[in-house]
């Protein structure tokens, strides 16, 4: 209850961001803050040891699923693979085009990141419509990897991403 606590106070909301209409969450203070930062990783470790002991790699979405992938994985002592937007990765890759609010977006993973059957994580800073997770999703099925579900800090539920992404579950430390 109190880390909850910590990490709530520690989101910023900035109103007409990066579009006017837009209420902007801006996860920066709790990176500022190393207390905030240590329970968002103590309630993500205490929720995947709990449900997905079996997990064996934390893949994390660009850019801000980096922040916390690394951290998180390091903890439950699997590894770390990088979901990129388009062009980013070198080598062969597995990309999967997907529409967001305005216009279309591609997301990239190395093909050799994840192994087929691997049991996987996702992970993200936030979820709105569930568009971007939904690719990551798409692009792990593509690797014949074994999705266990999606971990973000923040669900933003009147976007109800988490139809979206069904059947994998979500897990959000934060609702608004
Ligand atoms: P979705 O694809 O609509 O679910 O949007 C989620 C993606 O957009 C994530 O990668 C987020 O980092 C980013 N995003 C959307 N809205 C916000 C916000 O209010 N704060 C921070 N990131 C956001």
């Amino acid at each position: 209850k109190l880390k909850l606590e910590l990490v709530t106070k520690n989101i910023r909301p900035f109103p007409d961001f990066p579009s006017e209409g837009i209420l902007f969450s801006d996860i920066s203070p709790i990176l500022k803050n190393p207390r905030a930062l240590t329970a968002v990783i103590d309630l993500f470790e205490d929720h995947v040891r709990m449900t997905y002991p079996q997990v064996e790699l934390m893949v994390g979405l660009d850019a801000r699923g980096f922040l916390f992938g690394p951290l998180l994985a390091q903890r439950l002592g699997v590894g770390f693979a990088l979901i990129r937007k388009k062009g980013k990765l070198p080598g062969p890759t597995v990309s999967v085009s997907y529409t967001l609010e305005y216009g279309k977006a591609e997301a990239e993973i190395q093909e050799d990141a994840v192994s087929a059957g691997q049991k996987v994580l996702l992970i993200d800073d936030l979820l709105a419509t569930g568009g971007t997770l939904y690719a990551a999703c798409e692009l792990m099925k593509k690797q014949k990897a074994d999705v266990l579900g999606c971990l973000v800090v923040i669900e933003l539920k009147d976007l109800n991403g988490v139809e979206k992404l069904k059947p994998f579950p979500l897990f959000s430390l934060v609702q608004y």
